[in-house]
């Protein structure tokens, strides 16, 4: 029988739920249980495919094209199970599910409410998870206890249990401990309350898991376990980590949190093998060298927005001992300040995805300034298209070259969209998405895969146009990857250039800490030569440590 682990947060958001869910993944695939990952996201849009990331974060993409929260990004990186369309639904998609029912006469007749019927269709979503070879279904519910709309999700768990019996579920609940620095003491009260608010719903959780920014006392676990009828060995302590997030598992372990949970659900007692998270941390505390990284991106205010690029280029340091420093840069920034003031010394420039018009100039602009300088250069996505429109224009004469999304009227649409994307109107999950097989041809992107044929995955509209590709070989920007069978550009390198390559799809969404993706890999050993060689400021600085 399929078990479930359901996950709530209390207090704040932000707390990092999802990152604790996927600690927990990892700890229970290390001891063998097979597990299933999903997010209940409470907000009305169908999947954030159309939002802002300013509101949102990056979205994230998986295999099958489902655009999803930002969330099952961390529990890909942290676990090995795969994810689908079922391992995310929001309110919206579960209330377009119903409304076709109920169009569809499937209700009989009957009033359709939010009990039974959402509900219902929310503990259908968390069913389409069971299979023979699942043990456990990790089910985290976004947005924070108290909130109207995450109501019908915390009810629908609650049913849960009752439905399928008390073995089934166990409950895990991720408050915080704030700490006040005048009195210098960490308070419980708000973790009571918000646990008090659990209960008034019906759920009684079985372990607690608490942030706090420093170590509370055992009286204070004491009077948690009391105050919030949970048994002392089910309140844990997350506490902010030193170095690097890849560090929660550990503290969770340590704690025995994946001993609990097994107990509780009547798994075996193995033990996790952690070894090579161990070392994971390890080298990310010692590294031996330093690179600095310009970042040119439209939505630079926020860390989530480009949150699986900045952990790929954390995970490429690990492999390369290097500590990768960002210099986060708004595209916008260089058209007022100019690259060179704003780019001058850093060992790579990465341009990555984006849509629309602002900051296009300040990219296009780095890309120009990454090829005369001969500095290492990584266009991701719009990146790409980026990369084509500076060639376009300053090497091939194609005076207003751009792409048609940027500039409709251009009289050189070197990135342009295919008849099949003309006829779309609906802007909700109508890009060219998911993974999709890409032929290789020689160059620094097979030395970096090793394998002629790749998977990459991919969320855009807009394709290089076949019409200039013979102009911007003649200079220098070579088609060195593409479509196995529909043949449109996916990868392109200059070969005059240390390390010149950028990609229509998004590598980053495939790269493990434990598992650098091959490009961003040799991106960041690219900037290591090309730091070794110019020197720069970040390099002698681990030089002199
Ligand atoms: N805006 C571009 C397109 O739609 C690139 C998309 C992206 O970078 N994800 O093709």
């Amino acid at each position: 029988m399929t078990k479930h682990i359901f996950i709530t947060g209390g207090v704040v958001s932000s707390l990092g739920k999802g990152l604790t869910a996927a600690s927990i993944g990892l700890l229970l695939e290390r001891r063998g249980v097979r597990i299933r990952m999903q997010k209940l996201d409470p907000y009305l849009n169908v999947d954030p495919g159309t939002m802002n990331p300013y509101q949102h974060g990056e979205v994230y993409v998986l295999d099958d094209g489902t655009e999803t929260d930002l969330d099952l990004g961390h529990y890909e990186r942290f676990c090995n199970a795969p994810m689908t369309r079922a391992c995310n639904f929001t309110t919206g998609r579960i209330y377009q599910e119903i409304l076709r029912k109920e169009r569809a006469g499937e209700y009989l007749g009957q009033t359709v409410q939010v009990i039974p019927h959402v509900t219902d269709e929310i503990k259908r979503s968390i069913d389409q998870l069971i299979a023979p070879d699942v043990d456990v279904i990790i089910t985290e519910i976004g947005g924070t206890v108290g909130d109207i709309e995450s109501l019908p999700f915390l009810e629908a768990i609650r049913q849960y249990r009752l439905d399928k019996g008390p073995d089934c579920a166990l409950y895990i609940h991720l408050t915080l401990l704030p700490y006040l620095r005048a009195t210098g003491e960490l308070k419980t009260k708000p973790t009571q309350q918000s646990v008090g608010k659990l209960r008034e719903i019906g759920i009684q959780p079985d372990i607690l898991i608490c942030r706090c920014e420093v170590e509370p006392t055992e009286d204070m676990r004491r009077k948690i376990s009391l105050f919030c009828n949970v048994p002392k060995d089910g309140v844990l302590v997350e506490k902010d980590v030193d170095h690097t997030i890849y560090e929660v598992p550990l503290v969770l372990r340590d704690q025995d949190l994946d001993g609990t949970i097994c107990r509780r659900l009547g798994f075996p007692d193995t033990k996790a093998d952690l070894s090579d998270w161990e070392k994971l941390v390890e080298n990310i505390c010692h590294p031996q060298h330093e690179v600095e990284i310009a970042i040119a991106g439209k939505y630079i205010g926020l860390h989530d927005a480009y949150k699986s690029i900045y952990e790929s280029l954390a995970h490429a340091g690990v492999r390369n001992r290097t500590l990768v420093k960002f210099r986060k840069i708004e595209s916008e920034q260089i058209e007022d300040e100019g690259a060179e003031r704003l780019l001058a010394g850093v060992h790579g420039i990465l341009v990555p995805g984006g849509f629309g018009k602002r900051g296009v100039e300040g990219k296009i602009a780095a890309a120009r300034f990454a090829r005369e300088h001969k500095i290492p250069y990584f266009g991701l996505c719009f990146g790409m298209q980026i990369a084509v429109i500076e060639t376009a224009r300053n090497l091939c004469g194609l005076k207003g070259a751009n792409s048609a999304e940027v500039d409709p009227q251009t009289p050189h649409p070197v990135i342009s969209l295919l008849d099949e994307q003309k006829k779309k109107v609906d802007l909700g999950g109508t890009m060219r998405l998911g993974s999709q097989p890409c032929a290789l041809k020689p160059g620094r992107a097979l030395e970096a895969y090793g394998t002629p044929l790749i998977r990459e995955r991919h969320r855009h509209r807009y394709e290089f146009n076949p019409a200039y590709k013979a102009q911007l070989e003649a200079a220098g920007l070579v088609v060195t990857g593409e479509h196995e069978s529909l043949h449109l550009a996916e990868i392109i390198e200059r070969r005059d250039h240390p390390w010149f390559v950028a990609v229509q799809y998004h590598p980053e969404f495939k790269s493990k800490p434990t598992a650098a993706h091959p490009l961003f890999d040799q991106f960041i050993a690219a900037a290591l030569r090309h730091g070794q060689e110019h020197g720069g400021q970040a390099a002698s600085h681990a030089a002199a440590r």
